[in-house]
């Protein structure tokens, strides 16, 4: 590769990139130092329009024009580019992943439909970077390697701390999730105004499921899940980003509240060793202050990207209690799988593809 090529941008498409998540990579990836979009992807119904006419551009700021020109691809059309980030729903996700990593290309999947695979990494990448080990055990051309669901995304954060420095029993965890997790065609003003709604149907499942095989230890060709116990409440409240997760916990050992905020505060891992582009300094800021973190004030810290941990004290039931929000949309979705993307190319894993040198 000469070095023009190595300094040049790489090129990466987006699916599902009209959506709610979709419109955050479009957003994040507009002014990424590594990464430049080639393609965007959405339904039959976008396809063939220029993406600002295709898409209701929800997002602050404004769609670069270059992008707003750009023609919406078809899901019939493999994109040229190696990388690929996918913000399809399920239904549409399963099979065209599967298709696209037989194709050669790197897939990186916001989707349920891959993340339990025996194969397929389910990564967050300060918590479980090693786990994208396994893309070498799959037997595709190319990859697949899937982000977790958004609440997880927070939860295993504030737990791998512990986990590591302590050991974990049990947890539980009731979110307050916000309705962008929803995507665009979420919960109506009507339902939401006033109100809160007890149940998002398939998230526990997948919260107490994706805690143990991202925690868990990777063995040959798959990965052996952390025994912990995790019983989650998910409830869908009035606010527009940002998932709140009250959670409690019951370690291997007893210690202190405050030795646990000293864990949480002093964490750090491998994407911030690596100072790739979308790592922030601190993967989880603890506040002090007994009436933190709250969504409006605190979603935003390190651009959307650390999870804000508050109100670590000692419980009746379990050992400790905490509060965790993370950016549901950002660290939860879009700037996680960029992250991941980062973290792969980082370590060599995208054929092809090398990390740009003025990064
Ligand atoms: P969304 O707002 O409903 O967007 C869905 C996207 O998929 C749109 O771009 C849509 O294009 C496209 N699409 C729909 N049917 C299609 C088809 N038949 N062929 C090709 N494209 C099609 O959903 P979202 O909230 O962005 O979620 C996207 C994925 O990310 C889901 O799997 C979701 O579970 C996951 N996720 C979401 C969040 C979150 O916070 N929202 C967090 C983590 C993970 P058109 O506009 O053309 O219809």
């Amino acid at each position: 590769m000469s070095t023009t090529e190595r300094e040049r941008k790489i090129p990466v498409a987006v699916l599902g990139a009209t959506g709610a998540v979709g419109q955050r990579f479009v957003s994040l990836l507009a002014e990424h130092p590594w990464f430049e979009i080639e393609a965007l992807v959405a339904s039959p119904r976008s396809a063939g329009r220029p993406y600002g006419e295709a898409c209701t551009w929800m997002q602050e700021g404004t769609l670069p024009p270059e992008l707003a020109a750009l023609e919406v691809a078809s899901t019939e059309e493999a994109p040229s580019c190696r990388l690929v980030f996918s913000a399809l729903g399920a239904e549409v996700a399963g099979p065209l992943e599967t298709r696209l990593a037989e194709a050669g290309h790197f897939v990186v999947s916001n989707a349920r439909s891959h993340r339990m695979d025996r194969d397929v990494p389910l990564i967050v990448p300060e918590v479980n970077p090693d786990h994208l080990k396994l893309v070498e055990a799959q037997s595709w051309d190319g990859a697949l390697v899937t982000n977790p669901n958004c609440s997880t995304i927070g939860l295993v954060l504030a737990l791998k701390p512990l986990a590591d420095a302590f050991g974990l029993r049990r947890v539980q965890v009731v979110t307050l999730q916000a309705l962008s997790g929803a995507g665009l065609d979420g919960p109506s003003a009507y339902a939401m105004t006033d109100n809160l709604v007890p149940v998002i149907p398939g998230e526990e499942g997948k919260l107490e499921r994706e805690t143990g095989k991202i925690l868990g230890r990777l063995e040959a060709a798959a990965i052996a899940p952390y025994e912990a116990r995790v019983s989650a409440q998910c409830t869908r409240v009035a606010v527009l980003e940002g998932h709140t997760e009250c959670i409690s916990v019951e370690l291997a050992r007893e210690v202190g509240s405050e030795e646990v905020a000293g864990v949480l505060a002093g964490f750090r891992a491998e994407p911030q060793e690596l100072g790739l582009p979308s790592a922030p300094e601190k993967p989880i800021e603890v506040l002090a202050d007994e009436d933190r973190p709250q969504p409006r004030l605190d979603r935003e810290r390190g651009d959307g990207m650390t999870v804000t941990v508050g109100r670590v004290r000692p419980c009746g039931v379990l050992h400790h209690k905490l509060v965790a929000l993370s950016h549901n949309t950002l660290r939860g979705a879009a700037g996680g799988s960029i992250l991941v993307a980062e973290l792969a190319v980082a370590r060599g894993l995208v054929e092809g593809v090398e990390a740009p040198r003025a990064a």
